[in-house]
C-alpha cells in the first residue's frame, strides 16, 4: 500500500516543503530510505519503530520503502520522525488514509512522545503559505504556532495525532485548537516569569558625553567604538543601547522569531520578543560569529539581527575573524554554500566596538601607569585599522567618572529620554525623504541631503587640513553630522553639528 504525506524542513531561515510517500510491499521486513536523508534522518528508523510500537499500533510486516520529495537537497531534520511514523501506519492499513490537507512535522521519543523541534517557525510558515487546511506539529513548539498563526493544531503524542488525523481537517473545532496552544503556553511562561527589568541609563552616573554619542549612533546607525581603560562603564554603556532603539515592527519581531526558533532558543513567549543584544567573547571563532557548520546554524552575527552585537576588547579577537565580519556587515545577510545548496541568514544590528587604550589598559589613565612599551602600542593601534574600521563611523575616549560626579545630582539623560531623541531623529529623517540610515548613505545621496552652505564648507575646509583628515574620514564625519542635524530637527548641517561630529572622528 501507498501514501503520501506532506511536511517541510528548514534549509537556512526558509522552510521548504518535503513530502513523505510510503510503499509497503512484499520482501525482508526493514525501512529503506531514499531521497536524500541525512545520517540523522536515517537513524529516525530504529525511533519509529519503538514509537509506533509502544503507542499500541502495529508496526506492518514487509518491506517499507520511504522515499523523502523533491530528491534534489538532503533533508536533515528529526521533524521528519511523525510524517514518516503516520506514512508507515497509513501504508500498513493500521490507520485510515490521510488528508492531502493535513501537513505534519514533529520528532519522536521511543516511548511515542511528539517532541519539539527546533527552527519549527521558518517550518509552519512555509506549510500555512502552501494552502494546507491543517498543521500538526509538537506541543513543545506552541510558542511558534501562536505567532504563526492559521489552522496549527499542537499534540502531544503520536496516538493523539493519530486521533486528529482521523477527521478531516476542516472539521476540527477551532475553538479547541486554539484553546490547546494558550494553556500550553501559560503553563511555560509561568515558569520563566523572572525575566529581570531592563537597565536604564539614568543608573549610569556621569557618562553623559558617552550617552550622548551612543544616542546620535543609534539614530543614525553608526558603528561606534570606545576607548577607555578598564573599569571606565564601556560595558555598561553597551549593555543599554537596545533599550533606547525604536520598538519593533511586526515584521522585525517575526525575523527575530524565526532565528530564534531556527537557533532552538523560542521556548519564550512571542511577546517578551526584545532586540536581541549579543556580546560573544573575544575566543570565538569564525563560524560561531558569522555561523556556519556542514548544515549551516545561525552565528552572531545573525542572533544579533535587528539588535545589537557588542564586540569588547576588539583588539584581542582574531584578525581572520574580525575580516570575516566584513561582508555581512556590508550586506546585511551571510550566504552558505554547502553541497551546491545557499544558506541564507539575517544579521542587520547595530555594531559597537570596545577597546583599552594599549596592550595593559592604562594608556593616558590618570591613577595607574602604563606599561607598555611604544613598539607594543604602535602594534596594538595597528589593529584598530583596516577594512573592518570601515564600518566604525564614531569613536569616543572614555575617562573612569570623577568623584565629584559620582555623589553629584543625578539628573542624566534616561533610556526614555534618550529613546525619545532617536525616534524623534529617525521620523526627521524620513520627513526629509531618507529611507535608509545615514551611516548607509551613497555617495549620491549624500550629495543631496548632506550639502553644506558657504561657511560651513569654508569649516570643514580647514578641519581637513589641520586635523590631516581622509576622504573616508571626512565623509564619515559628514554622515555623523547629518544625524547630528536631524536630531536638533535642523533641514541643514550648520557648523555646530560639524564641530560635534569631528569630536567622534575616526582616523586610522
Ligand atoms: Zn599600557
Amino acid at each position: 500500500m501507498y501514501s503520501r504525506i506532506k511536511s517541510a524542513v528548514c534549509m537556512g531561515i526558509e522552510g521548504r516543503g518535503v513530502c513523505v510517500e510510503t510503499d509497503i510491499g512484499r520482501g525482508l521486513p526493514g525501512i529503506g530510505m531514499v531521497g536524500l536523508p541525512s545520517t540523522m534522518v536515517m537513524e529516525s528508523r530504529e525511533r519509529i519503530k519503538s514509537a509506533i510500537i509502544n503507542s499500541g499500533f502495529d508496526f506492518p510486516k514487509g518491506k517499507i520503502t520511504v522515499n523523502l520529495t523533491p530528491a534534489s537537497f538532503r533533508k536533515n531534520s528529526s521533524c521528519l520522525d511523525l510524517p514518516i511514523a503516520i506514512g508507515i501506519l497509513s501504508s500498513g492499513g493500521s490507520i485510515g488514509e490521510v488528508s492531502e490537507g493535513w501537513g505534519l512535522i514533529g520528532e519522536l521519543s521511543l516511548d511515542g512522545r511528539v517532541l519539539g523541534v527546533e527552527a519549527a517557525l521558518p517550518m509552519m510558515l512555509y506549510l500555512k503559505d502552501s494552502d494546507l487546511c491543517g498543521i500538526i506539529v509538537p506541543e513543545g513548539n506552541a510558542a511558534e504556532a501562536a505567532l504563526a498563526g492559521g489552522n496549527i493544531h499542537i499534540v502531544k503524542d503520536l496516538k493523539e495525532c493519530v486521533d486528529l488525523l482521523c477527521h478531516d481537517p476542516q472539521e476540527v473545532n477551532d475553538k479547541c485548537r486554539l484553546e490547546r496552544i494558550y494553556t500550553v503556553l501559560e503553563k511555560d511562561c509561568a515558569g520563566n516569569n523572572n525575566e529581570m527589568s531592563a537597565s536604564d541609563y539614568g543608573d549610569i552616573v556621569g557618562q553623559e558625553k558617552a550617552k550622548r554619542a551612543v544616542t546620535i549612533a543609534v539614530a543614525g546607525r553608526h558603528g561606534l567604538l570606545m576607548v577607555g581603560s578598564p573599569g571606565c562603564g564601556k560595558t555598561m554603556i553597551a549593555g543599554r543601547v537596545a533599550g533606547i532603539m525604536p520598538a519593533m515592527t511586526e515584521q522585525e519581531r517575526l525575523e527575530t522569531a524565526i532565528v530564534r526558533s531556527v537557533a532552538g532558543r523560542s521556548n519564550e513567549s512571542i511577546n517578551s520578543i526584545k532586540r536581541p543584544f549579543r556580546d560573544p567573547h573575544h575566543s570565538i571563532g569564525r563560524a560561531g560569529l558569522i555561523g556556519g557548520g556542514s548544515y549551516p546554524v545561525p552565528g552572531e552575527i545573525t542572533l544579533a539581527h535587528n539588535g545589537v552585537l557588542f564586540l569588547d576588547e576588539i583588539c584581542e579577537f582574531n584578525t581572520e575573524v574580525i575580516e570575516s565580519l566584513r561582508q555581512p556587515l556590508e550586506e546585511k545577510k551571510i550566504t552558505h554554500f554547502r553541497r551546491g545548496e545557499a544558506y541564507t541568514f539575517p544579521c542587520n544590528f547595530q555594531v559597537l566596538m570596545a577597546a583599552n587604550p594599549c596592550p595593559c589598559g592604562y594608556f593616558g589613565d590618570r591613577d595607574k601607569e602604563c606599561t607598555c612599551t611604544q613598539a607594543d602600542i604602535d602594534r596594538y593601534r595597528r589593529k584598530l585599522s583596516g577594512p573592518i574600521m570601515d564600518r566604525i563611523d564614531m569613536k569616543i575616549s572614555m575617562e573612569k567618572v570623577e568623584y565629584d560626579d559620582l555623589t553629584g545630582e543625578r539628573n542624566g539623560l534616561t533610556s526614555e529620554e534618550m529613546r525619545r531623541q532617536v525616534i524623534g531623529a529617525i521620523e526627521f529623517a524620513k520627513q526629509q525623504g531618507r529611507e535608509t540610515y545615514n551611516s548607509e548613505l551613497s555617495e549620491k545621496e549624500m550629495s543631496s541631503f548632506c550639502a553644506l552652505g558657504k561657511e560651513e564648507n569654508t569649516f570643514m575646509s580647514k578641519a581637513y587640513h589641520s586635523f590631516k583628515m581622509s576622504p573616508r574620514s571626512y565623509s564619515r564625519a559628514l554622515k555623523v553630522a547629518r544625524t547630528i542635524a536631524d536630531l536638533d530637527e535642523s533641514e541643514t548641517i550648520k557648523i555646530k553639528h560639524l564641530a560635534e561630529a569631528l569630536n567622534y572622528r575616526f582616523q586610522e
